[in-house]
């Protein structure tokens, strides 16, 4: 059974030990949290990012929390920038060394024990962080049961993870990342095309479904409603679907 998400409201400090800059709209932030020893997650939990704005006002804030648990020390945060949001760009100011307030774990959307038979993750855009973590977390065992990831972004360099994404399909027989872009424009591209729920779609209902498979979204509401509707109708069950959605 899965164990209860640890939820824990604790505020506390974190210092930006690391930024890595994926396109000029995602960075990606290793947080080093005071008192790390004692802040304990499940993969697919968020935390509460905290900042003042230029009033001095708080501004809160939900980011997955995009590194596995097992990964000591920090936490990975992949945060897009909204050029009129109103943390985002704070955030993206800030740089090595710099300090913030997060609260958390929170969150039920969870990598769920034991793993089933089989599982898919479908993710378009950010929403690639929680199920990182999960991914992240399999891998450490090596992928014990049939993972396929559709990734759906709009242009290639919106590949947030590609790297690794790919590593992790050319050593593990057990692990599949099906990439896709959305954009029409014609440009160099060798993977697939078009909406990631449909290219997941085409290739979840011409497989063989099978009787135990999990399948975890993430991403803009209009993708994760259409993803979900889609798994209902080629026969999943409610209760193996999860979903976590953000503009
Ligand atoms: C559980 C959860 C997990 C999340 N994880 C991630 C993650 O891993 N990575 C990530 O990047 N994001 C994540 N998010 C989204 C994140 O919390 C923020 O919503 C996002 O970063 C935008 O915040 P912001 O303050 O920069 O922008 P906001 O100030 O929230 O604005 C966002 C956009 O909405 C527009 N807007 C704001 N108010 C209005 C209004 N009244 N009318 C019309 N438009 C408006 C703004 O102009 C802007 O374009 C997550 C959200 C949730 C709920």
């Amino acid at each position: 059974m899965t164990a209860q998400p640890p939820i824990n409201g604790k505020r506390r400090k974190a210092t930006i030990e690391r930024v890595l800059s994926v396109n000029a709209e995602i960075n990606l932030y290793h947080l080093k949290l005071e008192g790390q020893h004692d802040f304990s997650f499940l993969p697919g939990q968020f935390v509460m990012v905290i900042l003042k704005d230029k009033e001095g006002k708080e501004v809160r804030r939900a980011y997955s929390i995009a590194s596995s648990p097992l990964e000591k020390g920090h936490i990975e945060l992949c945060v897009k920038k909204y050029q009129d949001g109103k943390l985002s760009p704070l955030l993206f100011k800030m740089k090595k060394g710099g300090q913030l307030d997060i609260e958390g774990p929170y969150g039920r959307y969870v990598l769920q024990a034991p793993l089933p038979g089989e599982i898919a993750c479908i993710a378009a855009g950010t929403g690639i962080a929680p199920i990182m973590s999960m991914i992240r977390t399999m891998a450490a065992s090596s992928f014990p049961v049939m993972t396929t990831l559709y990734y759906g972004f709009r242009y290639p360099h919106d590949f947030i993870y590609r790297d690794e994404l790919l590593s992790y399909a050319q050593q593990h027989p057990t692990f599949q990342a099906i990439p896709t872009i959305s954009t029409k424009e014609d440009i160099d591209w060798d993977g697939s095309r078009g909406y990631v729920q449909d290219i997941a779609k085409e290739r979840i209902s011409s497989g063989n479904l099978g009787s135990s498979i999990h399948a975890y979204l993430c991403g803009p509401p209009g993708m994760v409603e259409s993803a979900k509707k889609m798994l209902l109708d080629i026969g999943m069950r409610k209760e193996d679907i999860f979903r976590e959605q953000w503009e």
